[in-house]
This record gives structure tokens, C-alpha cells and sequence, in this order.
């Protein structure tokens, strides 16, 4: 445009005849791998080709074609993990955690796979898989879900920030005919930084809906306060690792006890994630936390295996 600044970058791969290759293809080609390297690594910057980079590249893309094909052909699963009340111990709610049963590998875990799925366009598969599949199961279980027990799902940010993404759900609600007060979504606070316009419109709507939002991980990232007054934020899931190192430094208890005296004022229910022992379920209790979810009181199970969970739950040693 006349008269306005334009700004631009580059991003440079580089790749060096002939160790990388000795045809332009090739060439062209291994270049553009380092390119896409440069981009990731926050643009304007150069990067150059190695046969690690080689090997990291085609290991994803074999990744993302196992991915898609697992996707049709039915190996992917949702485990639930309960959220207990630690005052009554009554379970409140699951946890849906996706699962990839590789027919090769065994059981991968999402912690591998999903970043991988969210560097494209996959994890916008898989995320529409798991509303589907977690709403599929409420449906299913309605008679055996306590009136308040929720299911919550894991919803990554490129997926909570895609321009449909409300719509998309209120259809998949409609479709299994699931009220959204069952439903809880696990964001992350990247992705209201991230995409920050767009998702707060999203949340507004989804909480008019009546679906319920937690915020999960919190304590670590960037933990903006403001974020829990602005937003319409049902729940807060304290971190793991600062459950797991309650016993272990004073700065940690005194950091959990602080946030979990704050959300108390800000009216927000708060969840201790990755509860394992009985000691620190006692400094959870003591301090007004009101969910658990962690080894101690269930593992992750398949979906066959909840309501037999539902209808005789363990004993809890406390
Ligand atoms: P997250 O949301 O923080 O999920 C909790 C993780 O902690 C789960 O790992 C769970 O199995 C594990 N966990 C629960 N209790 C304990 C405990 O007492 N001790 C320990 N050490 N770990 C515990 P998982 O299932 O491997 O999931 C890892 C991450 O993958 C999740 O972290 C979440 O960020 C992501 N994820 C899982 N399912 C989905 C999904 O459907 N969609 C998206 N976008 N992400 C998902
Ligand atoms: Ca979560």
C-alpha cells in the first residue's frame, strides 16, 4: 500500500552441495526441511540441514500417516479418570484421557502424540473424534451418572481458538442429546494467550451454553490472575508437581495453600491433580481444596470399566 510500512523477515534453510545432496531436487528439497525448521523455531532466523533433522522430520511425518490411518481404523480410546470430592470422597466427575493402541507399539501415550498432531491439521481430527466420543459415552451412561458427575475433556488450543468450534459442539450436544452441564472443557491458559480474542468469545458463549470451563495446569506457565477474574472459569486444576512436592519444600506448600486460599475467595473450584499419597491428600483437605484426581484414589480405566468403579468403589485408606 502507497505510503504505509511494510515489514518484512525471512526464514532461511540451507542446505550444502554435495554432502546434502547432489541433485537440485534434493537439494531444494533437505533445504526446505531446515526452512521449516527456521519457521518453527520462531522465524527470522536460518537453520541448516542434518540428517538429525532428516530423521526427526520423517519420524513425525510417519507418525502423522499412523495417526490418521489409527484414526479410520478405530485404535484410538478414551481412558476416564475420577475426580473425588475430598470431603465426602464421592466421585464428582471423569477426566477423559485420549489413548492410542498402536498395533505395533502398544499403548502410546497422548503426551508423545499430541504434540505431534497439533504441529498440523490432526489435531483438529482428533479433537472432534474426542468431543464426539466422550458425548457419545455420556449419552450412554445418563441413567448411571450421579445428577452434577461431568466429564471433562481435553481441548487443545488450536482446537478451542477454530472459528466453528462452538457451533461444532452445540451440534455434537444436540446430536447425542447430552446437556452441556455435563460437559467440562480442560484449556490451557497458552491457548487464551495464544488466541486470545477468539477464545475468550468462545468461552463467553460456551458459558451462556451452560458447559463448564477449567483451566488446567495452573500454577505453572504464566498463571495470570486477571485470567480468573476476566474469564468464566468454573474450575482450577492445581498442578501435579506441585502436589508432588508438597512434602518435599516448604516454598511449594506455601505456593498450593496461597492458590488454593485464592480461588477459595474467588469462588472457584479447585482440583489437585496427580494426588498419591495419603499425606498430601491430608494437606489438600486441610486446606480447602475441594477435587482430587491422582494414583491415590483411581488410575485412568477404560470406559467398560467405570461403572463397575461407579457402582462399587474402593475403599479409600484415609
Ligand atoms: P493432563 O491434562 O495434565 O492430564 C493428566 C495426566 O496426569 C494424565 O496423563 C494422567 O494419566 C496423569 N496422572 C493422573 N494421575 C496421576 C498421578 O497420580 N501421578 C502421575 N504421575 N500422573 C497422573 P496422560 O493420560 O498421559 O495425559 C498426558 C497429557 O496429554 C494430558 O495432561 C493432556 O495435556 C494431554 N491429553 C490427554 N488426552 C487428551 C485429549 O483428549 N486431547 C488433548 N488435546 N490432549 C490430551
Ligand atoms: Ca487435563
Amino acid at each position: 500500500m502507497l505510503g504505509s510500512a511494510v515489514n518484512i523477515g525471512a526464514s532461511v534453510g540451507i542446505a550444502f552441495y554435495p554432502d546434502d545432496g547432489d541433485e537440485v531436487d534434493t537439494l531444494l528439497s533437505n533445504a526446505d526441511i531446515a526452512m521449516y525448521e527456521a519457521k518453527q523455531q520462531g522465524k527470522n532466523n536460518y537453520h541448516l540441514f542434518t540428517e538429525e533433522l532428516d530423521r526427526q522430520v520423517h519420524e513425525r511425518l510417519e507418525m502423522e500417516q499412523a495417526m490418521q490411518s489409527g484414526l479410520a481404523s478405530g485404535e484410538f480410546e478414551l481412558y476416564y479418570q475420577p475426580k473425588v470430592s475430598l470431603q465426602t470422597m464421592g466421585v464428582t466427575g471423569f477426566e477423559a484421557l485420549i489413548r492410542w493402541n498402536h498395533p505395533e507399539r502398544g499403548q502410546v501415550s497422548p503426551a508423545e502424540f499430541i504434540p505431534v498432531a497439533e504441529e498440523g491439521s490432526l489435531i483438529f481430527d482428533i479433537g472432534n473424534w474426542v468431543l464426539a466420543e466422550a458425548l457419545h459415552q455420556l449419552q450412554e451412561w445418563e441413567g448411571l451418572l450421579a445428577p452434577g458427575v461431568r466429564i471433562a475433556v481435553n481441548v487443545s488450543s488450536r482446537q478451542l481458538s477454530q472459528e466453528n468450534f462452538v457451533d461444532h459442539l452445540e451440534s455434537l450436544l444436540k446430536h447425542f442429546d447430552v446437556s452441556p452441564d455435563r460437559l467440562e472443557l480442560e484449556i490451557t491458559e497458552t491457548s487464551v494467550l495464544t488466541h486470545e480474542a477468539r477464545v475468550r468469545l468462545h468461552l463467553e458463549r460456551l458459558n451462556v451454553i451452560g458447559v463448564h470451563i477449567s483451566l488446567d495446569d495452573f500454577g505453572t506457565g504464566y498463571s495470570s490472575l486477571n485470567f480468573l477474574r476476566e474469564l468464566p472459569i468454573d474450575v482450577v486444576k492445581i498442578e501435579r508437581s506441585f502436589v508432588a512436592n508438597l512434602s518435599r519444600d516448604a516454598e511449594t506448600s506455601t505456593i498450593t495453600y496461597s492458590l488454593l486460599e485464592l480461588c477459595q475467595r474467588l469462588d472457584l473450584t479447585t482440583v489437585a491433580e496427580g494426588v498419591e499419597t495419603p499425606e498430601q491428600l491430608g494437606f489438600l483437605q486441610r486446606h480447602g481444596c475441594r477435587l482430587g484426581q491422582g494414583y491415590f484414589f483411581a488410575r485412568p480405566m477404560a470406559a467398560g470399566d467405570v461403572p463397575g468403579y461407579l457402582e462399587n468403589p474402593p475403599e479409600l485408606q484415609i
